[in-house]
């Protein structure tokens, strides 16, 4: 399978009507600004599936499934990325140019590593008993646990269990390494990097998780931490929530740039989608350029 440019697949993205798409597989009903229906997934009767076309997004309060468009396909009808991508441009009717054939990414192992990471930690923040200082501090800021989990949000405990898990999965530790998930100490012992922290994911414009900014509970230094830079996040040149932005963006023909994490959830949670932060750096030339090709006002 060829590979398809990032422009192409965010044109087949933007011009796609998620709401049309995934109402041929479920009977959408409207909810506000949103809509439900049984969820397709785990076959429920109540209305616990919900598709957010401001945000593009599909995600279940039940099974937890979720994602955009693309991942609908995947997961509904077990197509592979470009695939997905190919089978909603032909509905929109943009033509993919077809490439030269080229190998499989060899970042690949990363995106998996990562995507795995998320879930894990999405699980322990929904039920895990260590699980729960995290869910009080959520509580503690206001934020639902209802608003968190189709965000993508999580919990890292203390301790190796995410190791553990890590590895009953079969993810190698130089893998691990590489994604940023786990840290090797002079003593030539391995830890994860995150301990006791609140996790954000970090996306890329793709919107795969790429990286997490973890913010700690309890004692511990820093505050925020970050993963490292990675073959797939490089800090200065993404921003967080753009991918979720970058259209409100240009509807909205202007940017909010705000501090944090927690504030870019705020401004969101009111209902203003044109939100960014820089990841617990000063904002870079290059983010500067990522916000100007979406628009002039910041
Ligand atoms: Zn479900």
């Amino acid at each position: 399978m060829s590979l398809i440019p990032d422009d192409v697949i965010e044109q087949v993205r933007e011009a796609a009507d998620i709401v049309g798409i995934i109402g041929e597989h479920v009977e959408l009903r409207r909810t506000g600004s949103d809509f439900r229906a049984p969820c397709p997934f785990h076959g429920g009767t109540h209305r616990n599936f919900a598709v957010i076309p401001r945000k593009g997004m599909f995600y279940c309060f039940v099974c937890h499934e979720g994602g955009d468009v693309f991942t609908f396909f995947m997961k509904k009808l077990g197509m592979d990325y470009p695939t997905a991508v190919r089978e909603v441009a032909r509905r929109v009717g943009i033509t993919i140019p077809e490439r030269g054939p080229s190998g499989p990414d060899p970042r690949e192992p990363l995106y998996g590593a990562v995507a795995a990471a998320a879930d894990w930690f999405a699980r322990q923040l929904r039920e895990s008993p260590e699980g729960d200082v995290a869910r009080q501090y959520l509580a503690s800021r206001k934020v639902d646990l209802d608003t968190a989990l189709p965000l993508g949000l999580g919990y890292a405990p203390r301790g190796g269990t995410f190791l553990d898990a890590m590895k009953g999965l079969g993810l190698r530790d130089d893998v691990l390494l590489e994604a940023g998930l786990m840290a090797k100490r002079e003593d030539g012992t391995v830890v994860p990097r995150f301990r006791g922290r609140l996790l954000f994911p970090i996306h890329d414009l793709r919107s795969r998780v790429v990286a997490f900014g973890g913010r700690i509970l309890g004692e511990g230094e820093p505050k925020y931490l970050n993963s490292p830079d990675t073959p797939i996040f490089h800090k200065g040149q993404l921003l967080y929530n753009l991918q979720v932005a970058k259209h409100a963006i240009r509807k909205a023909e202007r940017a909010i740039l705000v501090e944090g994490y927690f504030d870019v959830l705020r401004v969101s949670l009111a209902g203003i989608e044109e939100v960014v932060a820089p990841l617990g750096t000063g904002l870079t030339a290059e983010q500067a350029q990522l916000v100007k090709r979406h628009t002039a006002q910041v």
